[in-house]
C-alpha cells in the first residue's frame, strides 16, 4: 500500500490539525506516515505556551491533540530545531510533503519613541513568561509601579490585562508559572488602563471574553459610558452582528461599573500611542486623543498589536507571513495556520485552514519517494518522542494535583528533559 511521509514543522493547534485532515483522509489505498517536528521540548504551542491560564476550557482541546497522536503512524520529534539540528530543505528531500506551521512568535512593534525601554515589552514576552515557556522564564516584567498599560484592543491585550488585574490567588488552581505567581503576588499594580487606538465598535475584542469582565471577582472594570454611546451612534442602525455583539456587552460593563476594589482594569478608546516616556526606564506614555494629548504615568508597556512570523531558513517570508497560495509555498513545501495567514482566528480556524491545505496538497502528490526520514538526519540530538512526552505531561499532571492545579509545569528545558527520562 503507498505511504506518503508527510513532516510538519510545529506541534502547536495548526500542525495537529494538519495531522487530522491527513488522517481522516487515509484510506485502504494510501497512508499518510506523519512526522511532527517541534523545536520545543513539549508539544500544544499555544495551547501550552499562549491560551490565558485562567482559561482552562480553551486548552480541552489538548485532548483531541493527543488523540491524533496516538494514530500508529505518528510520530513526535520535539527538541529538534529546524534551521540548526535540521534543515527544511533536508525534510524536502526525504518527506514527499512538508508543512510549515510554526505560527507568528514574535511581537510587532509600535515604531514609536521610547519603545525599548526597560519595562517597555511585547505580549510575545509577557505571555509565554506568565505561560512557563522556557526560553522566557528569565523575562523581566517590572511590576514595582502602581499602574501598567496595555495598547490594543484585542484578546491578547484583554489577556494580558486581566493577569496584571487579577487578584493573583485566583491563579493558584491553574497551571500558570511558579515565577509569574510569585512575581504577581508581589506586583504593586493597581491599575491597569488597556488602550484602544480606534473607538468601541472597532474593537477586536471577542464578545465572550468582553462578558466575563464582569464577573471577575476581585477587580473593578471601567468603562465610559460616553465612549460606548457614542460608538452605537457611529456603528449606525444595522451594525454588524459581532459590532453589536460587542457594544451590547461594553453596555453591560459600562452600566455595572464597580469601585470596591482595590484592583482596577480600564478601558481607552481613541489612544493612540505617541510616545513612552523615560530616559532608563517606563515613567508613562503619551497618547494623541481627539481631545489633545494625554499623558498617563506608568512603569510597564505592553504592547499587543498583533504578531509576525519567526523566520525559518528556507522558507521565504513577506509582510511577517511566509509567501504563499492558499498554503502552496514552492515545490512540496506547505503552510498552515497562522504562518499561512497571518495572527488572526480562535484555534478552532485552524482546522477548516490546515483541512483546506491538506486537500490539495494531497492533489499534488505524486507516487511516494521513499526517501527516508528525519531519523536519518539526526546525530546527538535528545529527542522527545510521544513516550518521552507522555512521561512529561504525566509528571506535570501528578506535581500539580496536591496544589489542585491541572498541572505545575515544569519550566526548564533541562527539567523537561529530565521528566522525559533524559
Ligand atoms: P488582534 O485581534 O488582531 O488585535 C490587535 C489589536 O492591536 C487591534 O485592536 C489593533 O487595532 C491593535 N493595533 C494594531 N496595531 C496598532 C498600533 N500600531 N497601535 C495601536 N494599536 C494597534 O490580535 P491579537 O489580540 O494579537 O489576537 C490574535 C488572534 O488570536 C485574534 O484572532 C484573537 O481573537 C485570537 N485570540 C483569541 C483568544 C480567545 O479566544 N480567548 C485569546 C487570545 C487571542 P486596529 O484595529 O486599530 O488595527
Amino acid at each position: 500500500m503507498p505511504t506518503y511521509k508527510i513532516a510538519i514543522v510545529g506541534a502547536g493547534p495548526a500542525g495537529y490539525f494538519a495531522a487530522q485532515a491527513l488522517q481522516n483522509l487515509q484510506s485502504e489505498d494510501r497512508i499518510f506516515a506523519i512526522d511532527m517536528i517541534e523545536r520545543l521540548p513539549t508539544p500544544w504551542g499555544l495551547v501550552r505556551s499562549g491560551v490565558a491560564p485562567d482559561h482552562p476550557k480553551i486548552k480541552t482541546v489538548s485532548k483531541v491533540f493527543e488523540k491524533i497522536a496516538a494514530d500508529p503512524n505518528f510520530r513526535l520529534f520535539a527538541n529538534v530545531e529546524i534551521g540548526s539540528d535540521i534543515t527544511i530543505a533536508q525534510l524536502q528531500e526525504k518527506y514527499d510533503a512538508v508543512v510549515v506551521a510554526t505560527g507568528s512568535a514574535v511581537g510587532k512593534k509600535l515604531g514609536i519613541p521610547g519603545e525599548n525601554l526597560k519595562g517597555s515589552m511585547s505580549a510575545a514576552e509577557f505571555v509565554p513568561w506568565y505561560n512557563a515557556h522556557p526560553d522566557f522564564a528569565d523575562v523581566e516584567v517590572p511590576l514595582t509601579s502602581d499602574t501598567a498599560v496595555v495598547i490594543g484592543a484585542g484578546n491578547v491585550a484583554m489577556d494580558v490585562a486581566r493577569m496584571l488585574a487579577l487578584e493573583p490567588s485566583e491563579l493558584d488552581p491553574t497551571d500558570t508559572a511558579d515565577h509569574a505567581i510569585d512575581a504577581l503576588k508581589a506586583s504593586a499594580i493597581r491599575d491597569v488602563y488597556i488602550s484602544a487606538r480606534r473607538g468601541p465598535e472597532h474593537a477586536a475584542f471577542t464578545s465572550p471574553e468582553l462578558r466575563e469582565l464582569p464577573k471577575l471577582e476581585h477587580t473593578n472594570v471601567v468603562m465610559n459610558k460616553a465612549d460606548i454611546e457614542a460608538a452605537v451612534v457611529r456603528a449606525g442602525a444595522e451594525p454588524e452582528k459581532d459590532v453589536k455583539s460587542n457594544l451590547d456587552a461594553m453596555a453591560l460593563i459600562a452600566d455595572s461599573q464597580k469601585s470596591e476594589h482595590q484592583r482596577t482594569m480600564r478601558f481607552l478608546f481613541q489612544h493612540t500611542p505617541k510616545e513612552i516616556l523615560g530616559t532608563d526606564h517606563v515613567k508613562g506614555i503619551v497618547y494623541s486623543t481627539p481631545n489633545g494629548d494625554v499623558t498617563i504615568k506608568c512603569g510597564l508597556v505592553i504592547t499587543a498589536i498583533g504578531y509576525q512570523a519567526a523566520n525559518i531558513d528556507g522558507v521565504p517570508y513577506e509582510n511577517g507571513k511566509v509567501v504563499n497560495t492558499d498554503g502552496r509555498v514552492k515545490d512540496n513545501l506547505y503552510v498552515v495556520g497562522w504562518a499561512k495567514r497571518g495572527p488572526s482566528g480562535v484555534i478552532g480556524t485552524n482546522k477548516s485552514d490546515a483541512a483546506a491545505v491538506v486537500e490539495l496538497m494531497i492533489n499534488d502528490l505524486k507516487s511516494p519517494k521513499n526517501a527516508g526520514d528525519i531519523s536519518q538526519l539526526l546525530t546527538s540530538q535528545t529527542v522527545i518522542d510521544q513516550i518521552a512526552w507522555q512521561k512529561i505531561n504525566e509528571a506535570e499532571i501528578a506535581a500539580g494535583e496536591p496544589h489542585g492545579k491541572p498541572r505545575k509545569k515544569a519550566i526548564l528545558r533541562k527539567d523537561l528533559l529530565h521528566l522525559g527520562g533524559f
